[in-house]
């Protein structure tokens, strides 16, 4: 039996779109893994009919951070690995997290059973799984700092391995699985290790109004999850995949530069990865400068409360919210010399394409 005959035996129930964009109908061609063995036997498969397939399997989870501009015509797996084990010494909680679990879901399990750090990463969307790839992050805390290992299937050589947390190399929106050579990695399970030593952290936004001396993490959970309500459109209802674009990292000498124009431009210090020299700016606000709140194109258009994020207003198709985003990237460029570097994945017809590429090549007349 072929791969594309295996995977069409299962049906996939529920929702109609592969993403929270809402562009890409869910095709035949899906299969949902529950299991590492049900993974394993998918690239069983594959391998043994790797020359009839045009491109190797594209991984979902929740699909809240894909843009689909091509077609894409190959075989899809969809991640629903479960599961959640618990341990704890003095110091720490250890959790073994399924990578098909909801992250949200399991941020609120956690707080639910008074293990307490994660509540500023409440209502994320997306699974366990894609938290790691892009080390998510908001309102001041990211991913890598709960991080204790990351499980992988080598779906060249089928074999299980954990990553530590170095060997993760964590960045800004970044880690080492968007390494090309790191691709083929399937992320099977997460490790967590949650110190029993609970600091809020309230430098965000509205959290700031909270008192440090007295708030709880259930007062952040719910704080967060209401504000986010509040600011961001529910992918439920309105597609988009949050921040369509990283907070651009730039020198302090063009921050300077840009300050004597701007004086009220907002910026923010980033981790010594990235080294002392240089800071972060607020690609929303930079958005906003350009006036392009609320500008539409073909169905697409930027959110009316939140520039960063472009929206499915009206039937756009995923090469219109591209055509959107390369509009927004050039009024940036041109206005404040920073080029935008998407955050959100593009796929292609046979898989995952270069976002900043693509951008730069597609044009009205090409399209
Ligand atoms: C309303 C909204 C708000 C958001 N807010 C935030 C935010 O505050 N902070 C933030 O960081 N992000 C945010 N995001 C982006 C998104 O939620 C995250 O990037 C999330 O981690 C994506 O998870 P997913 O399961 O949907 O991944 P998908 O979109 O399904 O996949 C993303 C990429 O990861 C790969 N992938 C997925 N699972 C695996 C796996 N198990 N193994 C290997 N590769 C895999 C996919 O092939 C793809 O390349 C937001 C998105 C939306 C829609």
């Amino acid at each position: 039996m072929g791969f594309r005959e295996k995977i069409m035996t299962r049906e996939i129930v529920g929702n109609k779109y592969l993403d929270t964009f809402r562009t890409a109908l869910l095709k035949r061609n899906v299969k949902s893994v529950s299991s590492v063995i049900d993974l394993i036997d998918i690239y069983m498969v594959y391998q043994k009919h790797k020359s009839d397939i045009p491109t190797s399997p594209l991984i979902v989870g929740g699909g809240s951070n894909l843009l689909f501009v091509g077609n894409y015509s190959g075989p899809v797996i969809l991640n629903q690995i479960k599961g959640i084990q618990i341990e704890e010494d003095l110091d720490a909680w250890y959790l073994h997290v399924g990578s098909g679990e909801s992250w949200h879901k399991l941020v609120s399990f956690t707080i639910q059973k008074g293990i307490f750090g994660m509540e500023n990463l409440a209502l994320i969307p997306g699974t366990v799984g894609a938290a790691p790839i892009q080390n998510i992050g908001a309102y001041g805390v990211e991913f890598k700092e709960f991080c204790d290992y990351v499980e992988v299937l080598d779906s060249d050589t089928l074999m299980l391995k954990r990553l530590c947390k170095d060997e993760c190399q964590f960045g800004y929106r970044d880690s080492t699985f968007k390494q090309p050579q790191n691709k083929k990695l399937i992320i099977t399970g997460v490790g967590f290790r949650i110190s029993k030593e609970w600091k809020p952290v309230l430098s965000y936004g509205e959290l700031s109004k909270l008192d440090p001396t007295r708030v709880t993490a259930q007062q952040i959970y719910e704080l967060v999850i209401k504000t986010r309500k509040e600011k961001l459109p529910d992918p439920e209802h309105i597609g988009n995949a949050g921040s369509f674009f990283k907070n651009p990292i730039v020198t302090k000498e063009k921050l300077e530069f840009l300050s004597q124009k701007y004086p009220d431009m907002p910026f923010y210090p980033i981790d010594e990865k990235a080294g002392y020299d240089f800071v972060k700016l607020a690609a929303g606000w930079l958005i906003d400068k350009c006036e392009l709140k609320g500008f539409e194109l073909n169905g697409a258009k930027v959110h009316e409360k939140q520039a960063l994020v472009l929206i499915n207003a009206n039937n756009a198709t995923g090469k219109d919210i591209a055509l959107l985003a390369k509009i927004v990237q050039s009024s940036v460029q041109d206005k404040f010399g920073v080029l935008l570097e998407p955050e959100v994945r593009f796929i292609g017809k046979l898989g995952e394409v270069n976002a900043l590429k693509y951008l730069s090549k597609i044009s009205y007349q090409n399209d």
